[in-house]
């Protein structure tokens, strides 16, 4: 029966299937021939192997995306607004069968696929737009005699670097306002992840994106470090869009600043899902159970520590392990099942040091706790109570389907325990009291804050933190201006 469905899930998004990187508009195989296999982590089964590529194959995929900037650079915003637009049109009439890779190579639940889906093209429908108002400005001059323009240009040459959690989504947050801006990109996604990538390659061609604009390169773990110090040293290279770990993050940075490039950084998160007394409990629990447990809770904007007010804390507890106990466990392809396998073994391994870790500390489980019995990387839906903040799931990302919770008994008190992290991705918290909603959003430390929501990635907004959780904003017509340079003109002589 599991073959079956994974049959004739191979069938709905085999169109879109690749085996190779994309270069210059072109299919190619690593030089040395290598390969890894990309594998669907809710069956452990080899979906299809891809290329092991390295500096070489880097160096020659930026010299073509160098070769093809001039032409794309210089074609007017209007003009690549209509291949973005149809890129993205193009994605939301494939969308099932792009959803169902993404689910068979990430592992997602098919309704989140197909969200992310129309996520990832809102990006590209959204830039294309805004490409077309990437305005100058003209400024008073300071002498008489002369005049002072400012205009906007492409950066250049663009690296991408992608994770594994949002295969689709991560891709076109980089590409979209890159590519809207007049600049060309090489990306290299994860490597549990490079098939959503290659498809939307197969989709870029059919869109009429000429070669050498978007290109493609695939390699492992072990050849990421080559692929990254490529992308990151070679001088072409005029700006680095990376999404991923803060500790990559800091090691990209470095190896950026030999040659100076831009850098927009997204990196790991820390968030703080806070409940007060006055809070909506109904609203506070739906936003909870999104935040927590939406990707298995492997976003950087996950819940990762719900402080929950002493006033209303143990109902808040009751409905929450009420409505996570509901969740379904299994293959995301299975239309009734909201929560889906770890992406990898060491995945797994870091949410049971973290349970176990909460548990000889003290914390008590009211649901869960344990591997889930489909085995592989299922893990049960998990509610924790009685969790320290000083304890491994509360200094670290836990990255997986368990919420802990901490009571707390003043609005100052949980500020502090809020901001008590070297991370500012997001925040969220509950609140009827207008007061209060002004008053904790200006003290939490965090690029993104959502006020009796769970639900806060949109492409009109700009996404991004503080602190050690990076540099930079995208989506918005923030995330255009990370691709393009100010040029400002002096114009002397006029009489
Ligand atoms: P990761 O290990 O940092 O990997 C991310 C990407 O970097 C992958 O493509 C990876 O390639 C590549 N990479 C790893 N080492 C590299 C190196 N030395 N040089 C160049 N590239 C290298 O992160 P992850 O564990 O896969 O992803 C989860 C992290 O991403 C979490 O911390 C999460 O919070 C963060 N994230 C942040 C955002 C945001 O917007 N702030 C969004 C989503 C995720 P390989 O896969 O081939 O190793």
């Amino acid at each position: 029966m599991a073959d079956e469905a994974a049959f004739a899930a191979q069938r709905v998004f085999e169109p879109y299937l690749r085996d190779r990187g994309f270069v210059n508009g072109r299919w190619i195989e690593a030089q040395d021939g290598r390969r890894f296999e990309v594998t669907d982590p809710s069956s452990g089964r080899a979906i299809v192997s891809v290329p092991r590529m390295g500096a070489a194959e880097t160096r020659a995929a930026i010299a073509a995306a160098e070769a093809a900037l001039p032409g794309w650079r210089d074609s007017t915003a209007g003009a690549r607004a209509k291949v973005l637009k149809r890129w993205a049109a193009l994605m939301m009439e494939r969308q099932e069968a792009l959803a169902t890779l993404l689910t068979t190579e990430q592992g997602k639940p098919m309704a989140e696929s197909r969200a992310e889906i129309a996520y990832a093209a809102s990006f590209l429908e959204w830039f294309a737009e805004e490409g077309k108002r990437a305005y100058g400005d003209v400024i008073p001059p300071h002498r008489a005699d002369n005049r002072i323009v400012v205009t906007k240009e492409a950066i250049g040459v663009c690296a991408g670097i992608t994770p594994w959690n949002f295969p689709c989504a991560m891709v076109t947050r980089k590409a979209a306002p890159a590519l809207a801006a007049g600049c060309t990109m090489v990306l290299k996604p994860a490597e549990q992840t490079p098939l959503s990538a290659l498809a939307l390659c197969v989709i870029a061609e059919e869109a009429g994106l000429p070669p050498g604009v978007f290109n493609v390169i695939t390699g492992d773990g072990e050849d990421a470090p080559l692929i990254g110090k490529e992308l990151t040293s070679n001088p072409v290279v005029r700006k680095l869009g990376f999404t991923g770990s803060t500790e990559i993050g800091k090691l990209l940075m470095a190896q950026c600043a030999p040659t100076m490039k831009r850098i927009s950084l997204e990196l790991g998160g820390n968030a703080p899902f806070i409940v007060f007394d006055d809070a909506d409990l109904d609203e506070a629990v739906a936003g909870a159970l999104l935040c927590k447990y939406r990707n298995t809770g492997q976003t950087c904007i996950s819940a990762n520590r719900i402080l929950v007010q002493s006033g209303i804390h143990d109902a808040f507890v009751e409905r929450l392990a009420a409505a996570a106990g509901q969740l379904k466990v299994g293959n995301g392809l299975d239309p009734a099942v909201s929560i889906g396998p770890l992406i990898e073994p060491a995945g797994l391994a870091k949410v049971e040091r973290h349970v176990a870790n909460a548990i000889d500390n003290g914390a008590r489980p009211v649901l869960g706790g344990k591997r889930h019995e489909l085995g592989l990387t299922f893990f049960q839906p998990t509610v924790l109570v009685g969790v320290d903040p000083k304890m491994a799931m509360c200094c670290e990302e836990t990255f997986g389907p368990v919420a802990g919770i901490t009571s707390f008994a003043t609005e100052d008190e949980a500020i502090a325990i809020a901001n008590d992290t070297p991370y500012g991705l997001a925040s969220y918290f509950y609140t009827r009291d207008l007061a209060r909603s002004w008053r904790v959003g200006d003290k939490l430390q965090a690029g993104i804050i959502g006020i009796n929501t769970g639900f806060i990635s949109t492409e009109i907004a700009p996404f991004g933190g503080i602190k050690e959780s990076g540099i930079g904003r995208e989506g918005s017509r923030y995330g255009l201006d990370e691709f393009l340079a100010i040029k400002y003109r002096c114009i002397g002589g006029i009489a």
